[in-house]
């Protein structure tokens, strides 16, 4: 699933359905799969985040979907690079010895919500980096993944379409932006900032 390698292709930008997510994960691997060695390296989720989405998907709260995982080195490196400038403050919320939790993953690397047509929850019930992926922030600068595997990326190449093929818009991506930075602990853009779900 959602592995957080921000370094395949740092420098991409665009600005940002689940039909397209449906027929990617019809073809596999999706945002959805790891490799079964990268699993430390699967995205954090909040205890708050747990939280929100046990109340809005009570079905989940059986213990089988979230694990806990060790903050490892390069756990807390993909972390740093997730946030440039706020390495600190990323490190105060992951520290090395600590843990963290994230979401489980099948003996195939896939996450344990994920169907044969996608995900398994709502998309508001979704962690914020699901929520968020493919795009991302440096600041205030909305960017993507350089995700080979995404169907998306791999056959839209303007923001607007990437954009509207993924049912969202740059003010909504702010918005989940920094409420994930809330909920890990990392200073929101000014311009972003909110508060609470
Ligand atoms: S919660 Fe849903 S969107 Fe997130 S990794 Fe799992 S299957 Fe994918
Ligand atoms: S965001 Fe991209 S990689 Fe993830 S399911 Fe949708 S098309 Fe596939």
């Amino acid at each position: 699933m959602l592995n957080m390698d921000f370094t395949k292709n740092p420098n991409t930008t665009f600005c940002g359905n689940p039909g397209i997510c449906a027929e990617c994960a019809s073809q596999g691997p999706t945002c959805c799969r790891c490799g079964t060695s990268e699993e430390e390296l699967v995205a954090p989720l909040s205890g708050e985040e747990w939280q929100r989405m046990v109340r809005l998907v009570p079905w989940i709260e059986n213990g089988r979907f979230v694990v806990r995982e060790h903050n490892s080195h390069s756990f807390i490196q993909g972390i740093q690079t997730l946030f440039p400038g706020s390495e600190h403050e990323a490190l105060n919320s992951f520290p090395l010895g600590g843990h963290h939790l994230r979401l489980a993953q099948n003996n195939l690397g896939q996450c344990a919500l994920l169907g044969p047509s996608g995900c398994l929850l709502p998309e508001t019930a979704r962690p914020y980096f699901c929520q968020l992926y493919p795009f991302w922030f440096t600041g205030e600068t909305l960017k993507v993944f350089g995700d080979p595997h995404c169907l998306a990326i791999r056959s839209l190449h303007t923001a607007d379409s990437l954009c509207a093929a993924l049912g969202t818009h740059p003010e909504k991506l702010s918005r989940i932006y920094s409420r994930l930075c809330l909920a890990w602990g990392i200073p929101p853009p000014d311009r972003y900032r909110v508060t609470g779900d």
